[in-house]
């Protein structure tokens, strides 16, 4: 379902220092899967994450989804092919002078919905994360659980194939994360969205994760079942 192919990113510094970010990572993740990809601080992980929306692109090599090279796309053609992929972010990202439902009602906007069915998806998806009693909040009223919710509420109101998860419970505590992840889960197995989850802690990949690439210096250096490379010693 997403294919990456030798992709490579660099990112030239100031005079003659450039630093290889992403260096040669191929990797094939599958439709329902929950992909975990997992590392130290600089490893890489996020601007690989990134590549898969076309948020950086490739400096060489290519990423495809679901048969079409996003990494070559522009324009309108990204724009749709981006309206398939939800993201949600460490630091959630929201608009905070908008409400909880007004955050998800303006990505269904964006994504051109009909005025009409805004507001009943706007309901249902919110009944889905339990925030409907906090549809009118803000989110400055929200705690960070609940902001997340709201995170991954308007990311997957699209219906989108695959939902991006930049360090979802970073800024979270243990109990709330916790929850976050067992929504993840179950986002994964009722609607089927695949998910590539990245992290610096072992224990989001040990929960959710089906398999997981470890990388390192911007090279994936151990991949497979996340019961086969953590369970043994
Ligand atoms: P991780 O997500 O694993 O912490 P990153 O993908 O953020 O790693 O960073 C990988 C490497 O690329 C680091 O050395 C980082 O400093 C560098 N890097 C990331 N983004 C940029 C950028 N926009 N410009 C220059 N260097 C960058
Ligand atoms: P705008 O004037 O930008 O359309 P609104 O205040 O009308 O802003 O809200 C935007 C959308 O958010 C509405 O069209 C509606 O679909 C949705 N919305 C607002 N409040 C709720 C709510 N309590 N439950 C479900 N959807 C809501």
């Amino acid at each position: 379902m997403i294919e990456l192919q030798h992709v490579c990113v660099d990112f030239s510094g100031a005079g003659s220092s450039a630093t290889r970010a992403v260096d040669d990572v191929s990797l094939h993740i599958k439709a329902g899967e929950i992909f975990g990809i997992v590392g130290t601080s600089g490893a890489g992980k996020s601007t690989l994450l990134r590549t898969l929306n076309a948020l950086q692109r490739p400096s060489t090599g290519s990423v495809t989804i679901n048969g079409t090279r996003i990494s070559d796309l522009q324009g309108v053609a990204l724009r749709t092919a981006r309206q398939r992929i939800g993201m949600i972010f460490q630091h959630f990202s929201l608009m905070h002078t908008r409400t909880v439902a007004q955050n998800v009602a303006f990505s269904l906007k964006a994504a051109g919905w009909e005025r009409a069915k805004i507001a009943p998806r706007v309901a249902e998806i919110l009944d889905l994360v339990g925030l409907t009693d906090k549809a009118n909040r803000y989110p400055v009223q929200l705690s960070g659980g609940q902001k997340q919710r709201v995170g991954i509420a308007r990311a997957i109101a699209n219906h989108p194939d695959v939902l991006l998860c930049d360090e979802p419970t970073s800024a979270l505590d243990l109990e709330t994360s916790a929850t976050i992840l067992a929504l993840l889960k179950e986002i994964n197995a009722r609607l089927g969205i695949t998910i590539v989850l990245i992290t610096h802690e072992m224990n989001v990949i040990k929960t959710i994760c089906d398999r997981v690439a470890v990388m390192s210096g911007g090279k994936v250096v151990e991949m497979g079942e996340v019961f086969d490379i953590f369970a043994h010693p």
